[in-house]
């Protein structure tokens, strides 16, 4: 098994070929300068020179391009959610305009696949799955879709299928039921990054790698050791901005593992069904993702150590044995029939504000901006974000600049080291709540968890 290597996406043996770049070889001036080559900075350099043709543009990464989670996610493109609903009610647009937003995603997930094509980017449309194992877990869907109702989610977006419905879609063992939505794409992450940067560059745009900004002093930054004159800034370095100085505690870089199978047998994905590429997800606690690939194997996300001390990164991706072994072992719990050997995993992180929610923060005396927190839902999120930055510095006013997400980034994360025990002790909570769950027969969900939940004030 291969372990690391920044992700299967990048360098797994049918990996798309990155499109070439440029090398910050001389000082520049620029309009606007965007920090990080994620999918967050593409589309904000997309968006912007669809309006804007004639300013000058460059996304300067640090890395590789999709070295970050947008080359390492689990390319299930969704319409979820983003961010707390309540905490986002808060602003001056209260709960219609959450909502609002919500329309926006939902728009930007299809317009992620309509711009840079489908088959470019392996892109399936099945809808997803969270399924429930326990009865407690089939309590908690069920409160769920009571609060989804609330806001408004109807029956065509979001519904309980019964335990026969689910195994039609994907033979999973002894499912007491589930919420299915259309809304979800599986898609593949690689391929989705470098579709976008070829449709960036082909715009106009500069994108440049082994670019690393050092000094993020506003309209004058310092990048590979070149100096880069702007009149607007975009910082867009998600879970990453933990290692820019004045931001140690302004976004949690929570830490997420991955894995994919060898490619399964026909008679294998005869056994277990999922036809339709649903992405398919967990209502445990300790949650995991998963779909089937373009290619024929299963990928499956989450678990793992959520955070390390001081905020820090992974080493490309490498992952500890311990949680491939506990991702293998959700696999062969969900599909005892079949038995299927893990072939890459890695790891990569996603950022977390301290209100869970995201923000597109605008600093408008310096024309800068810090965008990002979507917590583990960024595939469509950064299209609306990247929306949201264009329209800001075009001193627009729209449905994006309205939103709830345009504020300050929220308070602070606690100093170390109460940050590593509320971390990792929530996760502990998490991981014995679940465990108490499975040996029990009430739908009651562990007072272990609904304490964790509140220490995580989510
Ligand atoms: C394992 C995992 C699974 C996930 N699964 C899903 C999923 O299935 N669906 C979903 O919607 N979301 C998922 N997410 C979240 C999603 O991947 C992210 O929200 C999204 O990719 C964020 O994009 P971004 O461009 O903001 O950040 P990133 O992709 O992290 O990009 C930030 C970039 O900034 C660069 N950078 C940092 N500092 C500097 C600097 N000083 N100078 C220049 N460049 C710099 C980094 O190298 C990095 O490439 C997952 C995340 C992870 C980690």
């Amino acid at each position: 098994m291969i372990n690391g290597q920044i992700s299967f996406w990048l360098s797994g043996p049918e990996s798309p070929t990155p499109p070439p770049t440029d090398q910050l070889l001389s000082d520049i001036s620029v309009d606007v300068a965007i920090v990080g080559g994620g999918v967050t900075g593409l589309w904000t350099a997309w968006a912007l020179s669809q309006a804007e043709p004639s300013w000058r543009i460059a996304v300067f990464e640090a890395e590789r391009l999709g070295f970050g989670a947008s080359g390492r996610n689990g390319g299930l493109l969704s319409s979820k959610t983003v961010g707390s609903r309540k905490v986002l009610a808060k602003a001056a647009g209260g709960r219609e305009a959450v909502m609002q937003t919500e329309k926006l995603v939902e728009t930007a997930m299809h317009d992620v696949v309509n711009i840079l094509g489908a088959d470019n980017i392996h892109a399936h449309h099945g809808g997803w799955l969270q399924v429930a194992r326990t009865p407690s877990e089939l309590a908690r869907l069920r409160k769920g879709l009571q609060g989804q109702r609330s806001w408004g989610i109807d029956e065509l977006s979001l519904r309980l299928l019964a335990p026969d419905e689910v195994t039609e879609r994907i033979r999973v063992d002894k499912p007491l039921g589930a919420l299915y939505s259309p809304d979800n794409y599986a898609v593949d992450p690689a391929r989705m990054v470098f579709e976008l940067a070829k449709a960036v560059m082909a715009l106009g745009v500069q994108v440049y790698t082994n670019a690393r900004a050092t000094d993020l002093e506003p309209g004058a930054l310092l990048v590979a050791g070149r100096r880069v004159r702007a009149r607007s800034t975009v910082i867009a370095t998600e879970g990453y901005t933990a290692a820019q100085s004045r931001h140690r505690r302004s976004v949690l870089p929570i830490n997420s593992s991955q894995l994919v199978t060898e490619p399964l047998t026909d008679a294998q994905w005869d056994e277990i069904g999922w036809g339709g590429y649903e992405s398919l997800a967990g209502a445990a606690h300790t949650f995991f993702y998963s779909k089937r690939t373009h290619d024929g194997r299963i990928a499956i996300g989450g678990r793992g150590h959520p955070y390390r001390f001081g905020s820090g990164f992974d080493t490309n991706g490498i992952v500890d044995p311990e949680t491939v072994d506990d991702l293998m072992s959700v696999l062969s719990e969900l599909f005892p029939q079949i038995s299927v050997t893990p072939a890459h995993a890695w790891c990569g992180v996603l950022g977390v504000a301290r209100d869970w929610s995201p923000f597109v923060d605008y600093d408008r005396g310096t024309r800068t901006i810090r965008v990002g927190g979507y917590v583990g839902q960024g595939l469509a999120a950064a299209l609306v974000a990247g929306r949201t930055c264009a329209d800001l510095l075009l001193g627009r006013d729209t449905s994006y600049t309205q939103s709830p997400w345009v504020r300050p980034m929220p308070r602070r994360w606690e100093p170390e080291p109460l940050r590593w025990i509320g971390a990792t002790g929530i996760y502990r909570a998490y991981s014995w709540a679940d465990e108490r769950e499975r040996r029990s027969t009430a739908p009651k969900t562990s007072v272990l968890a609904r304490i964790a939940d509140k220490a995580a004030q989510r």
